[in-house]
């Protein structure tokens, strides 16, 4: 039998019914997103990307690139909650902390209360590289550190150093600013698909001496997966070690949320978790990820007088841009 008029409308009427779910179903093509692709936060993020971007240009290696990123912050002495100039703790001691994760082969280095030494990330990649552990701490890092050659120095400035006696003879709590400490957080992906993140802080101002926050934590203060993405902490450090957050967030990605409902995902968990943060203008928390596609996301619990933001570089010509994350809470 041959197809008849009435088998051409009937197929016709079935197509026509079809194709809005038909055009639905058509997978998303995906976009191209240029690589190398560098992340990090807050505003010297930016300068962290240009440095990444010029290492990637010459020919580095990932975690050069994030290294000599990580490294131009740390050395910056206008920079005063990372490396050289970090915020003391309440014995006035510098204590820094660092981790450094390579997608490759689910290798991580940390060092953690590192004094005397300005670029801690340095150390975590070297831990990473030279020693079958993860996490170095106290006075066991800076032994490692000596070994390796790294350079003991006073990473106190005079001028923060007076401004912590200053608050220690008025009050120690006026130290403690809601916006003074930060980390410095970067995630990489370079042009073969391989993630790497790396973060550095002298953490909490006025914490006790051995205090670890997250940064030297891995899956709390930074976490990478190549297979899915890589997420970072800054704020709080007990909030994101207490809810693994960074691992939360490359697992929320692996379930197949775009990293910024993943960041909201699991700041939302830590609201519910700790309810207590929605009144204390102090607690704060922000992360940041990107997904072995390239794409970025963020998210941030509070507003707080430092906007945070970070900076995204796609490939290694075009200057960095700044995004400003909206806060979760209004206050
Ligand atoms: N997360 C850091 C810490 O708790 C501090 C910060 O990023 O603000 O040590």
């Amino acid at each position: 039998m041959g197809y008849r008029r009435r088998d051409f409308l009937r197929d016709a009427t079935v197509a026509a019914a079809l194709l809005p779910r038909l055009a639905r179903a058509q997978p998303k093509q995906p976009v191209k997103l240029e690589l190398p692709a560098v992340i990090a936060t807050w505003d010297y993020g930016v300068e962290l990307c240009v440095a990444a971007q010029k290492s990637f240009a010459a020919g580095g290696d990932l975690l050069d690139a994030l290294e000599k990123g990580v490294n131009v912050v740390e050395d910056d002495p206008a920079v005063h909650s990372v490396g050289y100039n970090g915020l003391p703790n309440e014995d006035g001691v510098v204590q820094l902390d660092a981790s450094i994760m390579d997608g490759r082969g689910h290798r991580a280095g940390a060092v953690g209360a590192i004094e005397r030494i300005k670029n801690p990330i340095s150390v975590a990649r070297k831990v990473m590289e030279k020693t079958t552990h993860v996490l170095i701490v106290g006075a066991g890092a800076n032994a490692f550190a000596k070994k390796l050659g790294f350079k003991e120095q006073e990473l106190l400035s005079k001028e923060v150093r007076a401004e912590w006696e200053a608050s220690r003879k008025a009050n120690k709590e006026s130290f403690w600013r809601d916006d003074k400490h930060d980390t410095v957080c970067a995630i990489a992906l370079d042009a073969k698909g391989n993630l790497a993140t790396a973060v550095s802080t002298s953490g909490l101002p006025n914490k006790l001496s051995g205090r670890l926050g997250d940064s030297p934590i891995i899956g709390a203060g930074s976490y990478c997966d190549n297979d899915v993405g890589g997420a970072a902490a800054t704020g709080i450090g007990e909030l994101a070690i207490k809810n693994a957050a960074s691992f939360a967030i490359v697992e929320r990605m692996r379930a197949g949320l775009d990293p910024t409902r993943a960041c909201q995902e699991i700041l939302d968990r830590v609201v519910k978790k700790h309810p207590e943060v929605k009144t204390d203008p102090r607690a704060q928390l922000a992360f940041i990820a990107m997904a072995k596609s390239g794409v970025v996301g963020a998210a941030v619990l509070r507003p707080q007088k430092k906007l945070f933001r970070y900076a995204l570089a796609r490939g290694t010509s075009a200057a960095p841009a700044l995004v400003e994350v909206k806060p979760l809470i209004s206050a």
